[in-house]
């Protein structure tokens, strides 16, 4: 049965090879308007591919019946050992790649020749203020130029064929609470980012600028400023900010408000509106700061108009966020058949757990269906949307801390999801994994560090085995192929661990994923059959693509363990499987049988701390404070993941004065180890020493790693 179909499949490949070829022979040089709205068959020409960002790709020729034969046709090793987040893209025989730092490299998508590389030299102390990681997750393409958004907040023009720099801006407010992962989007000839910064004071916006100057030519921001200034900054969108400011309480434009849009950047030409999602409310507990209301244009989705950035539509997924319920998911285009009736709809699976579908026109609320198990919320108003909180999440309000199902990592962060339009069914990589929110008490802002109001260290996971047994039997991970019309999941693969990579379909019934644990693995569209996997020897967060040249077809994948599951979540940091970072861009195509390398032995280190001198009293002061300004990099209760320092094992730990000249010196600024002192006193140095001996003195009494 499945053998009679391969005659069809190769002629459709062909046919749309030929289209592709056609498409990319026009007169036009580099990349056009045009090929962005119609992508050649065989190329890869923005972050989801497509203006849509369905990440479906129609190539045929690695299929259902020959993806068993797929092998490593090139590899090339980066030389930024972080989280590899980005997705490359690919036009006229050339793959494009960011890698973490926001280096950009070219290939020649067929041999993997280098062609150039670019750094921006992005300061290694512009660390401290990224939530997760120095990651990046790609460029954009237009015209001769490459576009790529640097960490630091620099929106940098090169040039296509040679890398060279063409122009470079700052684009961020300010280069302390705003930093860049996302990749870039063309829309209508213009650039779009926006930025992150919702753990610090920033305040969420869009922008667009000119390709040639890199002038900005509109601004939405997400968050009303101070109402003082009676928004007639916001020009068209004033009486947005009007409406926007009636949902906050107390002084909110001091913390900046948060909702950062930083990844999610759609446009639909159909009805020339560009859609974005943006961040979570700022600081994460209202109470740090009198916050109350919705807290308007937080955790939503907004639209507007593609020339002006006006105002269009919005709907909001998590009102009063406190939850760090993102919205910044990918969003996903397609025509839908739903109840009999085609309809263009705009697919989100965000961070708080539910499907979204809403019309793309009007922003009109369609539907809302929990794919993982929540707690949160016990429903949602199917007339509105609007969910019906848990009074128990409202954790500030309680006094008592709440374990949220899904938690701040979410049911779903940005690794980029996908659609085919053959099967229906939206491909979403799935995190289960829960999260404690305690409200910090008598907690005030300071100028460095996470700024969200919490009590990290009352509930951070204790030094006991079978505590730590239990969380890590309940953290894990899906991919799950979500049937759109029918609101329900069509097929599930269990993950052992949470934080695996993105998805792409193909109309070759295959879906590509990689998982945390290192496979690179192909299943089938329609029932998520296991067909191939190719062991990566590290984690794989980023997600891939695939592009044909020459009448062979290739998938490509950045490989490289890190982001934020890794460097914040302590002992569940490895749940997933191989967690160390070998990052390297790989390249497949059928036949092929390269090899990788040895993958070199992991890393065994065993706990030799000093004796604890300090009392406990010390030590638990040290633990709110490591909470507070340490965990978020270094680990939950001081274990870290593969990336950052594991200060249990710190050489540094026997001596006050070589911690307090890290700490309050900044003598590891160059690694991105800033001076805390801004924040921070000797004795308060001195109590997280206190409290790094005392857990990793636990931790060896219990002869863990
Ligand atoms: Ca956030």
């Amino acid at each position: 049965m499945r053998v009679s179909f391969v005659g069809k499949l190769v002629a459709a490949s062909a046919m749309a090879l030929a289209l592709g070829a056609v498409a990319q022979s026009g007169a036009m040089a580099g990349v056009t308007e045009a090929m962005l709205n119609n992508v050649p068959a065989g190329e890869w020409l923005s972050y989801g591919r497509d203006y849509a960002e369905q990440r479906f790709s129609p190539l045929t020729l690695v299929n259902e019946y020959n993806v068993d034969k797929l092998g490593l046709a090139w590899f090339a090793d980066m030389d930024s050992a972080r989280g590899q987040e980005a997705t490359p893209l690919v036009h006229d025989g050339v793959l494009y790649v960011t890698t973490a730092w926001s280096m950009v490299k070219a290939y020649d998508a067929t041999t993997g020749k280098p062609l150039w590389a670019f750094d921006p030299k992005v300061p290694r102390n512009t660390l401290y203020r990224a939530c997760c990681d120095a990651v990046n997750r790609g460029v954009a393409l237009y015209g001769d130029k490459v576009f790529v958004a640097a960490l630091d907040g620099r929106l940098i023009a090169l040039d296509q064929k040679s890398g060279a720099v063409l122009w470079s801006k700052v684009v961020v407010p300010n280069q302390t609470d705003y930093t860049i992962t996302g990749a870039p989007r063309i829309v209508k000839g213009r650039v779009l980012i926006g930025a992150g910064g919702s753990e610090y004071k920033a305040r969420g916006y869009l922008a667009a600028y000119d390709p040639e100057t890199g002038k900005e030519v509109w601004r939405f921001n997400t968050v009303p400023a101070n109402p003082a200034g009676g928004f007639a900054k916001e020009g068209l969108n004033k009486a947005a900010h009007e409406a926007a400011a009636k949902t906050w309480g107390n002084k909110w434009w001091e913390f900046g408000g948060g909702g950062t849009v930083w990844d999610s950047i759609t446009y639909d030409p159909e009805t020339n509106l560009v859609l974005f999602g943006t961040g979570n409310a700022e600081p994460w507990n209202p109470a740090a700061n009198g916050r109350a209301g919705d807290s308007l244009y937080t955790s939503s989705i907004v639209a507007v108009n593609a020339d002006t950035g006006q105002y269009a539509w919005h709907f909001q997924e998590t009102p009063e966020d406190r939850w760090d319920f993102d919205s910044d998911q990918q969003i996903t285009i397609a025509d839908v058949n739903i109840g009999g009736e085609k309809r263009h709809v705009a697919m989100h699976a965000p961070k708080n757990g539910h499907v979204y579908v809403l019309d793309v026109k009007t922003g009109k609320f369609l539907s809302a269906t929990p794919w993982v198990p929540v707690n949160w919320a016990t429903g949602i108003d199917p007339e509105t949307g609007r969910p019906n909180i848990n009074p128990d999440a409202r954790y500030e309000k309680t006094g008592k801390p709440f374990i949220s199902l899904p938690g701040a990592v979410g049911a779903h962060s940005w690794q980029p999801q996908s659609y085919s339009p053959k099967t229906g069914y939206l491909y979403i990589p799935t995190n289960l994994a829960a999260y404690p929110y305690a409200a910090a008490k008598d907690w005030k802002p300071t100028g460095i560090g996470w700024s969200i109001g919490l009590d990290g260290y009352a509930v951070s996971m204790p030094a006991d085995l079978k505590v730590q047994a239990g969380a890590k039997a309940a953290t894990t991970g899906q991919l799950v192929a979500w049937d759109v019309a029918n609101k329900k999941a069509a097929w599930k693969v269990n993950l052992q661990g949470p934080s695996n990579g993105g998805v792409l379909s193909t109309a070759g019934n295959l879906v590509f994923q990689g998982t945390a644990g290192g496979d690179f693995v192909a299943y089938t569209a329609d029932k998520g059959e296991k067909l191939w996997s190719f062991p990566a020897q590290s984690g794989i967060i980023a997600a891939p693509m695939t592009y044909a040249i020459g009448g062979e077809q290739y998938v490509a994948i950045l490989v490289g363990w890190g982001g934020v599951w890794d460097v914040a979540t302590g002992v569940l940091a490895n749940k997933g499987g191989a967690a160390r970072n070998i990052s390297r861009l790989m390249v497949f195509k059928l036949g092929a049988s390269g090899q990788l390398p040895a993958a070199p032995p992991m890393n065994q280190m065993v706990l030799d701390p000093p004796p604890f001198t300090g009392t406990l009293a010390q030590a638990t002061k040290g633990g709110q404070l490591y909470g507070r300004y340490c965990a978020m990099c270094h680990g939950d209760a001081a274990i870290s993941g593969s990336l950052n320092p594991d200060l249990r094992h710190s050489g540094t730990l026997g001596s006050a004065e070589a911690v307090k000249a890290i700490v309050l010196g900044g003598q590891l600024h160059e690694l991105g180890m800033v001076s805390f002192k801004s924040a921070l006193q000797a004795p308060d140095a001195e109590a997280i020493r206190m409290y790094l001996i005392k857990r990793a003195n636990e931790d060896k009494a219990l002869a863990t790693r």
